[in-house]
């Protein structure tokens, strides 16, 4: 999602809440807000929750934000695009997925064409990119013969739309990456670790931390603090932090990771993960975009889209054994992989309008006040191996 840097956070709700749940119907009951105004079901969900178990972790509140079954934000809609509230990059040009799709398969032919492997996306969205790798690797020989295609979506909605883009392709769709079949993995996420739920702590004195939790002022979600105490998935961040510091976590990406990582020690393959963050994120990233502008995260729950910056270190130590690349930021990446040539020989074909945007979209994906440097690249691969192109190895001890 293409954003300024974040902000946050004012803890109301704010007066005139739109009411735009598809099912707040019957439900609404008479439930009553600050203003008299009905309390949408997902607010409701998540009072009641607080009221029966406490404060909620964030990561609690940003998957019931984002997955609840009816009302999360991506399992009742499209997000994507301009009648939405984010775009991304395949959206704004097939150069993206082109490309990406051609430095996967060159890995793959690097690692001896194997056959059968795994193209796998997390998150693939409207199916945009892997209609765009598919596409720019149809002229690799055997590449398509050999590949079985798995995409992990939980959104119905989303996989509907990748349904559609995708018509004609053999695709398995799962809820999560699961087991995965013994054959190498070749595997693309493109802003998917950014809507994993996140923790947040706050370094307290000495080497305790204070986590911030989604609390309840009447039917205002407000964010609280626990008492203060060790938490040792912090251990590694006593040194690079002092008091007040807000340090976040996300649990299901290291997890995703470890798995990812360890499929592709054993079995080969590579990942292309991209998204926006840091080697090392510090501070509150959580943030809140509806209608391409910033929201309060916790106002309106289910109705903006939330995120939080990438830790790619973490990512990177959790996918030991495989290798990791150097990070890199994505205008490099895409320029090492020609985008600018690309981009020209696109180019021939256009005129007017259709040649600004395409211009702009090139720009777009690559400059350093745009995507090009706020988004990064990290590759995972097999020891032995190099990353895919456009990436080069990091320093490994073990390497
Ligand atoms: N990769 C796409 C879409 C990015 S939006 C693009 O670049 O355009 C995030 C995507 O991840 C959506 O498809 C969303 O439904 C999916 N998603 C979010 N959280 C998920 C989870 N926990 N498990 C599986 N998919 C998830």
């Amino acid at each position: 999602m293409v954003v300024p840097p974040p902000c946050r956070h004012a803890v109301t709700m704010p007066d005139n809440r739109p009411d735009t749940s598809p099912e707040t119907g019957p439900d609404t009951g008479p439930d009553n807000g600050p203003d008299n105004g009905p309390i949408p079901p997902l607010t409701r969900h998540l009072l009641d929750r607080i009221a029966q178990d406490g404060p909620l972790r964030l990561s609690d509140y940003m998957a019931d934000c984002l997955l609840h079954p009816r009302y999360g934000y991506y399992t009742t809609r499209d997000p994507l695009g301009a009648a939405g509230d984010f775009t991304t990059a395949p959206e704004i040009s097939q150069m993206f997925g082109e490309l990406i799709g051609l430095s996967l398969a060159q890995s793959w032919l690097d690692q001896g064409a194997p056959s059968p492997f795994t193209l796998a996306e997390l998150g693939p969205g409207r199916g945009t990119l892997m209609a765009d790798i598919l596409r720019a690797t149809r002229g690799v020989p055997g590449f398509h013969a050999a590949m079985t295609l798995l995409l992990v979506e939980v959104s119905p909605t989303l996989r509907r739309a990748q349904k559609a883009t995708l018509k004609g392709q053999d695709v398995a769709w799962r809820d999560r990456l699961g087991d995965m079949p013994d054959a190498p993995l070749f595997l693309v996420a493109n802003e998917f670790f950014d809507a994993l739920p996140i923790r947040q702590f706050v370094r307290a004195d000495d080497i305790l931390w204070q986590e911030r939790r989604v609390t309840a002022q009447g039917t205002t979600l407000t964010l609280g603090l626990t008492g203060a105490a060790p938490e040792p998935a912090l251990a590694h961040r006593l040194g690079d932090t002092k008091p007040g510091d807000i340090v976040e976590t996300c649990p299901a990406a290291s997890a995703i990771a470890a798995q990812i990582g360890d499929h592709i020690a054993r079995h080969g393959g590579a990942a292309l993960i991209v998204d926006y963050g840091d080697w090392r994120s510090q501070g509150d990233t959580l943030q809140a975009l509806r209608n391409h502008a910033y929201a309060d995260p916790l106002a309106d729950p289910g109705q903006s889209d939330l995120t939080a910056h990438v830790d790619f270190e973490d990512i990177a130590t959790a996918a030991a054994p495989a290798c990791h690349s150097l990070l890199t930021p994505q205008g490099v990446f895409l320029e090492r992989l020609g985008i600018t040539a690309r981009a020209q020989a696109l180019a021939a074909r256009l005129t007017d309008d259709a040649l600004s945007a395409h211009v702009a979209a090139h720009r777009r994906l690559t400059h350093p006040q745009e995507m090009g440097t706020l988004f990064k690249t990290l590759a995972l691969y097999p020891k032995g191996h190099r990353p895919p192109p456009g990436l080069e190895p990091a320093k490994h001890d073990s390497a």
